[in-house]
């Protein structure tokens, strides 16, 4: 029994402090499928977030040291303001939000928050100050009040409630037979990828961090679910830094800044009147977009009239 009984123990112990130490540990493993290299210098400090401003300078990175992945990125994202990344698939979008969770170490250049170089900074301290709305939330087979409270342990009943309403997913959590008791995850209800990115937005208005990464689901919503989903966006990223790998024109279309990438070089950068203007690489991308928008609209139509 004794020889059970210690791997148990370590277990439950690693289980705990999982919990206690890193909330947002189940987006960390979304985000990557190796174990982080990452380590705090020794007698690193904690990340002290005064305006929450973020700069990119000059940042080269890759995987494999055969194969550059971002060449010379330079950008900032002034505190409350919103920068989106589009860009090709491939182009370096998602490693820039990892870069800035400080999943890995960039082989030169600086990532800075508030003056502040990431690698001097401690881990948790960074990913405290960082709440993450990933492309698809795994949720746990807990209840959905579970799942929300996540955000912050100590919320009560009353802001889960508020944050769920905030989220805009609150009416449909009431409209379940067992309401916010109700299981999800695997074992319980299953929730569509635009719920389950709510629920994901519920947790991080309870979190409420100075800074933002948002990953769009590239997958087509219908048009209902995505102003929801973009009113419980705007509402979760106002005065805060944010930092939008975007899908969706409603959010690029508002951004302070759009990066245009391309093979981990930026292409064009500006807000998107100024990039629609220049007839590049972000028109053509939009324009293909709108197609695609607009086909499926119409084959939704058809599909409605028989
Ligand atoms: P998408 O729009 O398709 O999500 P993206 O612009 O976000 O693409 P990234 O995920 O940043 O692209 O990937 C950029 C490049 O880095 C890709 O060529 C990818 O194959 C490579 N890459 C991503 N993650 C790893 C990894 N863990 N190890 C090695 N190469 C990787």
């Amino acid at each position: 029994l004794m020889q059970l009984s210690v791997p148990l123990n370590f277990i439950g112990f690693v289980y705990r402090e999982i919990r206690q130490g890193l909330t947002d540990i189940e987006q960390m493993f979304e985000l990557l499928d190796v174990e982080p290299e990452v380590r705090d210098l020794p007698g690193a400090r904690p990340l002290a977030v005064d305006q929450g401003a973020i700069r990119f300078d000059n940042v080269n990175f890759s995987y494999d040291p055969a194969r550059p992945i971002l060449k010379g990125i330079s950008f900032e994202v002034p505190a409350g303001k919103t920068v989106a990344i589009v860009g090709p698939s491939g182009a370096g979008k998602s490693t820039i939000s990892r870069l800035l969770y400080r999943f890995y170490d960039i082989q030169s250049g600086n990532i800075v928050i508030d003056g502040q170089n990431l690698r001097d900074v401690t881990q948790k301290s960074l990913r405290s100050a960082i709440g993450m709305v990933p492309q698809d939330t795994v949720l746990f087979n807990d209840t959905i009040a579970y799942n929300i409270r996540y955000g912050r342990i100590d919320a009560s009943d009353d802001e889960v409630n508020r944050a769920a309403d905030l989220a805009q997913i609150g009416d449909f959590i009431r409209g379940l037979p067992e309401g916010f008791n109700a299981m999800v995850g695997e074992r319980g209800l299953k929730l569509s990828g635009g719920e389950k990115q709510r629920v994901a937005i519920a947790r991080t208005i309870l979190k409420a961090p100075p800074i933002l990464i948002l990953d769009e689901a590239t997958s087509a919503l219908d048009t209902a679910t995505e102003q929801e989903i973009q009113a419980a966006l705007d509402f979760v990223s106002k005065g805060r830094t944010t930092l939008v790998i975007a899908h969706r024109l409603s959010t690029v279309v508002s951004a302070d800044e759009i990066i245009v990438l391309k093979n981990g070089e930026i292409a064009e950068r500006g807000r998107h009147t100024d990039l629609l203007a220049q007839k590049g690489l972000y028109t053509s991308m939009w324009d293909r977009q709108r197609e695609a928008t607009e086909a499926e609209e119409q084959l939704k139509r058809m599909r409605e009239e028989d």
